[in-house]
C-alpha cells in the first residue's frame, strides 16, 4: 500500500514565498514575510509532536517539504532549515525516549525561533572542539563567552542552541550545549555575501549569554562521541542541509527544461531548443543527476525515521549524502545555466541567483575534507597513529 505523507506548504504559499526571493536577494534583507506565511502555515511546529500540538512530521517528510521551499526560495528555506535542525533532533531524541531536550520541542510549540549557533571562525574540529567558553554558574546554567559566525535568522531568533568549552568542568574539560537568549547577545550586522543573502546569517557575539540549568543538555568530553545527541545533531543536519540544495537543483531542472522549450533555434529553422540533440542530452544529463539526488535524500531521511542499521558506517553515510546532495545540486544549476543561455549571466536572472545560492553547499559541514576523512576511515579502517 502507497505510503501516505504529510505536507504543509501549499502551491500558494511557495508561489509567494517564490515571488519575493528576487527582492531579498538584491535588496539584502530577511524575508519576515516569508517567516510569517511559515509559521502560519504550522511549519515551524513541523517536528513538534502532534501531543503538544505540532505537526509531528517524520525527518523524510520535512525533508521533502524542505526540497519544495528551496525550489521556491533557497534562501528562506536554508534559515528555517536551522530552526528544523534543532527541533528535529529533539523529535528524533524524544522519539527515542530521550526528553534532555523536550523543552525545544514545547518552546517551539508555544512559537519561539530556534537558530543554531555552533560554527566558529578557524574551527575545523567544528562540534568536537569550541573556541567559546562555557562558565558554570552556581545555579548549575551557563554562561556563554565567544563569537558564533554565520548565524541564520539572524534578525529573528528568540532562542539559540550553542555551545562552549568548560575547561573547569569537575569531570575534565567538556563541550557544554545548551540553549540561550538574546540577553547577553549581539548579532553584527554583517552578511553581506554571494549568495543565500536572505538567511542574514549574521555573527554572534556571546557575552555572559545565559542557558539556565534546565536548557543545559549535554556536557560532552572533547572529541567524536557515541552520545544519542551528536549521532540525531548529524543525521537531522546533513539530512536536512542536503534537502536544501537539492531542492535549488529540482528549480534549476525546471528552469533549464522551460529555457529549452522557449530558446528558438535558428540554426534549426526556428523550433526551440527542445528539438536540438545537444540541448537535449545537457538536460537529461541535469535530470540524471537530480533525479538521484532526490531518492538519496529521501531514502536516508526515511532509514533515520525507520532507524535502518547502518551500524559504523551511519557516519559516512550522512556525511557522504550532503556531499553527494551538494555537489550535484552545483552541477545541475551549471548544466542548466549552459542551456539557458546568456540571460542567465544578468543579474536578476533567477539562475544567477540559484548559482550564487547553490555555492554556499561547499561551506557548510561536513566540508569536503572533513566528509573524505569520514569515510576513508568507514572502509579502510583510522590512521595509525
Ligand atoms: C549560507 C550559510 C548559512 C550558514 N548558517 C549557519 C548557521 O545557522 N549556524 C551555524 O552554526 N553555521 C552556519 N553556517 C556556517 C558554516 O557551517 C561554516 O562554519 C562557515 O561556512 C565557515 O566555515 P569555514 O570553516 O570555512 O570558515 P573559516 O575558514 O573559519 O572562516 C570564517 C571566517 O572567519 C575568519 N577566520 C578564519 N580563521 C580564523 C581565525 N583563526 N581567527 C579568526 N578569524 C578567522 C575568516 O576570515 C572568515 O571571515 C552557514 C554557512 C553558510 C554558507
Amino acid at each position: 500500500m502507497a505510503r501516505t505523507l504529510r505536507t504543509l506548504l501549499t502551491d500558494d504559499l511557495l508561489e509567494r514565498v517564490h515571488e519575493r526571493a528576487a527582492t531579498h536577494d538584491r535588496e539584502n534583507t530577511f524575508p519576515h514575510d516569508d517567516l510569517d506565511d511559515l509559521r502560519a502555515a504550522g511549519y515551524l511546529t513541523a517536528f513538534v509532536p502532534e501531543q503538544l500540538g505540532g505537526a509531528g512530521l517524520t525527518l523524510e517528510e520535512v525533508a521533502r517539504e524542505q526540497v519544495r521551499l528551496a525550489a521556491a526560495a533557497p534562501a528562506t528555506a536554508l534559515a528555517v532549515n536551522m530552526h528544523l535542525v534543532v527541533t528535529g533532533l529533539a523529535a528524533l531524541l524524544a522519539g527515542h525516549g530521550d526528553d534532555s531536550v523536550g523543552f525545544v520541542l514545547r518552546d517551539a510549540a508555544a512559537g519561539e525561533v530556534f537558530a543554531f549557533g555552533n560554527s566558529e571562525a578557524g574551527n575545523d574540529l567544528v562540534m568536537f572542539g569550541s573556541r567559546t567558553r562555557a562558565e558554570r554558574q552556581p545555579d548549575g546554567g551557563y554562561r556563554f563567552h565567544g563569537t558564533k559566525i554565520f548565524t541564520s535568522l539572524g534578525p529573528v531568533w528568540t532562542r539559540l542552541a550553542t555551545f562552549g568549552l568548560d575547561e573547569d568542568h569537575p569531570d575534565g574539560p567538556r563541550l557544554v550545549h545548551g540553549v540561550v537568549g538574546r540577553e547577553g547577545v549581539t548579532t553584527k550586522d554583517d552578511w553581506d555575501t554571494l549568495g543565500m543573502r536572505a538567511t542574514q546569517s549574521a555573527t554572534t557575539v556571546l557575552d555572559g549569554a545565559y542557558a539556565p540549568a534546565d536548557q543545559v543538555y549535554r556536557a560532552l568530553p572533547p572529541g567524536p562521541s557515541a552520545d544519542p545527541f551528536i549521532f540525531a545533531l548529524f543525521a537531522v543536519f546533513e539530512t536536512l542541509l542536503a534537502a536544501v540544495y537539492t531542492g535549488v537543483g529540482r528549480r534549476a531542472v525546471e528552469l533549464a527544461v522551460a529555457a529549452a522549450h522557449r530558446r528558438t533555434s535558428f540554426k534549426h529553422d526556428g523550433r526551440p531548443y527542445a528539438h536540438d540533440p545537444d540541448i537535449r542530452w545537457k538536460v537529461a544529463e541535469a535530470a540524471l543527476a537530480q533525479d538521484g539526488a532526490e531518492l538519496q535524500v529521501f531514502a536516508l531521511a526515511r532509514d533515520v525515521d525507520e532507524r535502518a542499521d547502518h551500524g559504523s558506517r551511519w557516519f559516512a553515510q550522512l556525511v557522504g549524502l550532503k556531499v553527494r546532495a551538494t555537489e550535484t545540486a552545483r552541477v545541475v544549476v551549471d548544466l542548466a545555466l549552459r542551456v539557458g543561455g546568456g540571460g542567465g549571466y544578468f543579474t536578476g536572472n533567477e539562475l544567477n541567483r540559484l548559482y550564487r545560492d547553490v555555492l554556499a553547499g561547499i561551506y557548510h559541514p561536513s566540508d569536503d575534507e572533513s566528509a573524505h576523512g569520514t569515510v576513508a576511515t568507514s572502509v579502510l579502517g583510522p590512521l595509525p597513529d
